[in-house]
């Protein structure tokens, strides 16, 4: 049904917290992408099962975003209902048993902190990327030797299309690989996830690798500008940065977007891009290292909405 259509029926029978027309340009980091037909940020997993049910019940496509640190949006936005979770904060801890559980919305560098802080060893690597814990869980998130399907134990889900009740996958149920989970394909939603870490480690040492893992990331990543991370998947047994950089690509831009001259696997936005800026970009570049090399890229990041093909 038509937002203003849906908005004259229901008046003031709409869900608490939804709105319409929100523009999700600012829920990534990337800045780009048009508005959501209806959107909400929920504050409780009852929330989100009765946001998801809602729409199903007026028959409208539902999509989850966690800290949008991995999205390319469509400058045309998208239909349905899109719930953010990221307020659904908060972690346990356990020193001596090293079980973490956290919900979805708990952003991974603060979970990585409070481990070091309780001594426990394992998420050093997870502190530069700014995503959240079911971001991190459906991408397979990882870095610096690290990757989340190494560390979990088993996430909280819930089958939108379903009976609605929360249920427990294990971590080798999920099809885990490099940056892949089967989450990717299916349209379940990631309320919490429980880690198992290496317990009664020393919190200073467990700190210090913490923050220098931080420090090699955010002097040779662009990290002041905004991007979504790394663009591509690497090419196994190649770099994708690497294979960019030796064509000279760093700096090639299309409207406001750019290759990195920091870091060639990254395409900032210099200020006015739009998502159809990166989506050409990511074709061009694609294009040039197939042309040189025989190699194709893969992106990482993922597409919402949609987007016109390549001419
Ligand atoms: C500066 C920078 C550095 C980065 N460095 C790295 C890095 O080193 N390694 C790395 O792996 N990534 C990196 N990334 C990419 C990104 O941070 C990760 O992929 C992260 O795990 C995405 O989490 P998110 O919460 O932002 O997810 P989003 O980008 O919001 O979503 C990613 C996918 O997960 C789905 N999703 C999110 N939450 C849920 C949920 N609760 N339930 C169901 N589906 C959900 C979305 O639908 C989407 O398909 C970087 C990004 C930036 C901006």
């Amino acid at each position: 049904m038509e937002t203003a259509a849906l908005h004259a029926e229901l008046g003031a029978g709409l869900p608490p917290g939804l709105r319409a027309a929100v523009s999700l340009a600012d829920f990534t980091t990337w800045k780009v992408g048009g508005a959501a037909q209806w959107f909400c940020e929920p504050e409780g997993n009852d929330q989100v099962i009765g946001l998801a049910r809602w729409a199903r019940h007026q028959g409208l496509s539902l999509q989850v975003i966690g800290a949008g640190s991995n999205l390319l949006i469509s400058d045309q936005g998208l239909a349905g209902l899109t719930l953010c979770q990221r307020r659904l904060q908060g972690s346990q801890l356990d020193g001596a048993t090293g079980l973490i559980e956290a919900q979805a919305g708990e952003p991974i560098p603060t979970l990585a902190r409070r481990a070091a802080r309780a001594g426990l060893g394992g998420l050093e690597w997870a502190v530069g990327i700014p995503g959240t814990v079911g971001g991190a869980v459906v991408m397979n998130a990882g870095a610096q030797g690290g990757c989340t399907s190494e560390w979990l134990e088993d996430v909280t889900v819930f089958d939108p299309n379903g009976d609605g009740e929360p249920f427990v996958l294990a971590s080798r149920d999920l099809a885990f690989a490099y940056r892949h989970s089967r989450l990717q394909q299916e349209p379940l939603v990631v309320l919490s996830a429980r880690f198992r870490l290496r317990a009664g480690l020393d919190p200073a040492a467990v700190g210090q690798r913490t923050s220098a893992n931080l420090r090699s990331r955010t002097s040779s990543q662009p990290y002041q500008q905004p991007s979504c991370g790394s663009v591509f998947r690497n090419p196994e047994p190649h770099k994708a940065g690497q294979l960019i950089e030796a064509l000279g690509l760093k700096g090639l831009s299309v409207g406001g977007a750019a290759v990195s001259t920091l870091h060639a696997n990254f395409i900032v936005n210099t200020g006015a891009a739009r998502a159809s800026d990166m989506n050409q970009l990511i074709a061009l570049v694609q294009e040039r290292v197939r042309q040189a090399h025989a190699i194709e890229l893969h992106p990482e990041v993922q597409r919402l909405g949609r987007f016109a093909e390549p001419a």
